[in-house]
């Protein structure tokens, strides 16, 4: 569960108002359980009955993200989705069914990029690394076993 101070703090820093509007919305996103799009995140605001216009949702979800307080997953499908999460660097484990995800951490990468680095001449500054498969509950759900490697 993400807290929704560091958003609004990133927001009143980058000189937007915390309007009840903004404020809303930030709840919102941290309420939400999976990755989501823009659209479905306008969706939860309807079903909340919140009155928050589209452009708000969107425009808020935008600059959250601009600033680094909301990520942004790019989907095998070529969509991509947003999620609040811890801003220390990490990765994404995402299930393709429900839309679940988990936090991981460098692990192997760091030597990885070693190599890379080793390898090619090039400086690595940053790189992206997003994983895709069944959460737990959709693998129990499924005949698919668990530990077979792609
Ligand atoms: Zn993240
Ligand atoms: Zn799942
Ligand atoms: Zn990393």
């Amino acid at each position: 569960m993400v807290d929704s101070a560091p958003l609004l703090t990133a927001l009143d820093r980058a000189g937007y108002r915390l309007t009840d509007a903004r404020r809303a919305v930030v709840q919102l996103i941290v309420d939400q359980p999976r990755h989501f799009s823009a659209a479905e995140l306008f969706a939860a605001a309807r079903a909340q009955r919140t009155g928050i216009g589209r452009a708000t949702v969107f425009r808020t979800l935008e600059v959250l993200s601009e600033l680094g307080q909301v990520e942004r997953l790019d989907l095998p499908s070529g969509k991509h989705a947003y999620i609040a999460c811890e801003p220390s660097h990490h990765h994404h484990v995402i299930c393709s069914r429900c839309g679940r995800t988990a936090e991981v951490a460098d692990a192997g990468l760091r030597r990885l990029v070693r190599d890379v680095v080793r390898q090619t001449g090039f400086r690595v500054d940053d790189h992206r690394l997003e994983l895709f498969g069944l959460c737990s509950a959709c693998v129990a759900s499924t005949s698919v076993p668990i530990d077979r490697p792609i």
